[in-house]
């Protein structure tokens, strides 16, 4: 049984073709080489003049664990919202409700009926991992993974204060992804989360956690430095220290300094990005950033694109969350802390754009977008659902390549904001192809996935297929066709298959020696015994929803 994809204009970055027309050949779930004349083909396709991509990887967008579920059961009245699935309503207007926190279901089918085939999920605590795993597991269309946190709990902490060497602290962390099933280390405000379980209520990169006396320094050198050693392809994962802060720039800066050159990922570094000038005392550092970025060869980031409208903040940085619940909106929220390992915090949140505040945080999200010179190193998230439901990406895709069309939001925005803005003098528009590396081939790559991202034989038969139209907002919000391991899973934006996807992991080799303290440790501080926090394989596989994929270390 083979499937030809014919005469399609090819964006596919891992192998340099630019709207290249070729065809496509599907045989087994995968993309194989162009067959001998005597093999058949059972199905074709005719793409003349359809745009092909690889299926979208979404590389940080919260789609289980925890907080997500807190988020859901906080805010019954957002499940209701049935307009959701309008395709109008993926355009973010200040009066905008639709659902944040979609459940699994609709997760799934939302994501693959814009082209997305992958996401992962970047806040996987691991006493909780159980626990997002069973919701992913019960998301269907996609693939998905996770990134195990770590650097806030108490046994890492202990370990560092204790100068432990770095190979305890390799064998912890590797033992933690086989543990969690996860394929990547994330930490969220380095010490911080600990540190406010002692009364602090911020920590800067060089401040002692008062308890440990450790810095987040120490723990972004610690971590970085066992993720690179265990081979792991994914860089740590780093929500940096003071979230949202006017002024954090300089916390972002010095933090990308803090690995000695070993690679790190700053996610959401919108969020990240705010210096104090101004009147409001609160202004974009966007090109400091950038600046820094360009320079910085080892450090990647996403964006965490803010978008006007309802949403929900959940965040494991229960430290910043606390400092926001202010702000909520509607006025409710959940801060807590999760046992030894960490906490949460969420926070329902509107963003308005005659908020001079919310209205520059837009400005210096696309500011961000359009400075970073390299498309490899900067990803296209909103960190679903912070700073906007992953619904909106086409509306986030036209924004960046189309200027007349993010000139005239711009133009609606709070004028204060307006004038500490340089957006409309970056004149830069996205191609096809830039979007391509930003949302397939470059997540691809940093997660490690060598079969996913790209149009090559060996590849996941995972491929969207665009109609190419001026209102780039249309074309990425309903796709022609999305295939998903080689099968027809969507046509003209909606769901006519439901299939279920693979789960990413990595698994590095370790000392299991590292078990005797684990195990006393466990008995001494958690809530359940080691053997049973650790997820099995047939716990993801149950019921024949998706198989494992474990990536090689190098
Ligand atoms: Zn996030």
């Amino acid at each position: 049984m083979m499937t030809l994809l014919k005469n399609g204009k090819l964006y596919d970055p891992a192998h340099h073709k630019d709207g290249v027309v070729e065809d496509i050949y599907i045989s087994d779930g995968r993309i194989v080489s162009k067959p001998s004349e005597k093999e058949k083909i059972s199905q074709t396709y005719d793409l003349t003049g359809k745009v092909v991509m690889a299926g979208a990887i979404d590389m940080h967008s919260h789609i289980g664990g925890g907080k997500v579920n807190i988020a859901r059961m906080m805010l019954p009245e957002f499940q209701e919202t049935k307009t959701y699935s309008e395709p109008e309503a993926h355009i973010c207007t200040p009066n905008c409700s639709h659902n944040a926190t979609p459940n699994t279901t609709d997760t799934g089918f939302r994501y693959i009926e814009m082209g997305y085939t992958a996401a992962f999920e970047p806040a996987i605590l691991p006493i909780n991992a159980r626990q997002a795993h069973l919701e992913m597991g019960d998301t269907p269309m996609i693939d998905k993974g996770g990134y195990a946190m770590l650097g806030n709990d108490d046994y890492f902490l202990r370990l560092l204060a204790s100068r432990a060497d770095q190979k305890a602290i390799n064998d912890y962390v590797a033992w933690t992804l086989h543990a969690t099933q996860a394929i990547g280390i994330k930490v969220v405000n380095p010490g911080g989360i600990s540190a406010f379980k002692f009364n602090q209520r911020r920590l800067n990169l060089d401040e002692n956690n008062v308890h440990y006396q450790v810095t987040p320094r120490d723990i972004l050198k610690s971590l970085s430095t066992a993720v690179s050693q265990l081979g792991i392809a994914k860089p740590l994962h780093v929500h940096c220290n003071n979230l949202g802060v006017a002024g954090n720039f300089q916390t972002t800066l010095d933090t990308m300094g803090a690995s000695d050159g070993v690679p790190m990922h700053l996610t959401h570094i919108q969020f990240h990005s705010y210096g104090t000038e101004g009147d409001k005392k609160f202004s974009s550092a966007a090109a400091q950033i950038t600046e820094a970025l360009n320079k910085n060869k080892h450090i990647t980031a996403d964006v965490g694109q803010i978008l006007f409208g309802q949403t929900v903040t959940a965040s494991g940085d229960s430290m910043m969350q606390h400092l926001n619940a202010k702000h909520a909106s509607p006025k409710k929220t959940v801060i807590m802390d999760v046992e030894c390992d960490a906490g949460c915090g969420v926070v329902p949140f509107r963003y308005r754009d005659q908020n001079y505040v919310n209205a520059l945080q837009w400005a210096i999200g696309l500011e961000l977008f359009l400075s970073v010179d390299d498309p490899w190193r900067i990803f296209l998230t909103t960190d679903h659902p912070n700073g906007a439901p992953f619904t909106s990406y086409p509306h986030l895709i036209r924004l960046l390549m189309d200027k007349s069309f993010r000139n005239e939001a711009f133009a609606k925005l709070n004028l204060d904001a307006q004038a500490m803005s340089n957006l409309t003098s970056l004149n830069r528009e996205y191609s096809l192809y830039e979007i391509a590396i930003m949302t397939r081939a470059g997540a691809a790559k940093l997660i490690g996935l060598n079969n996913c991202g790209h149009l090559g034989a060996g590849a996941q038969a995972d491929i969207t297929v665009y109609t190419d139209q001026p209102n780039r907002e249309a074309m990425f919000a309903k796709p022609n066709y999305v295939f998903k391991n080689g099968e027809l899973v969507v046509k003209d934006g909606v769901v006519i298959k439901v299939v279920w996807g693979a789960t990413h992991v990595t698994k590095p080799a370790f000392d299991s020696g590292v078990e005797r303290g684990l195990s006393e440790y466990f008995e001494k501080y958690h809530t359940i015994q080691m053997d049973n926090f650790k997820i099995s394989d047939d716990e993801i596989t149950a019921d024949g929803r998706g198989k494992i994929i474990a990536h090689q270390t190098s």
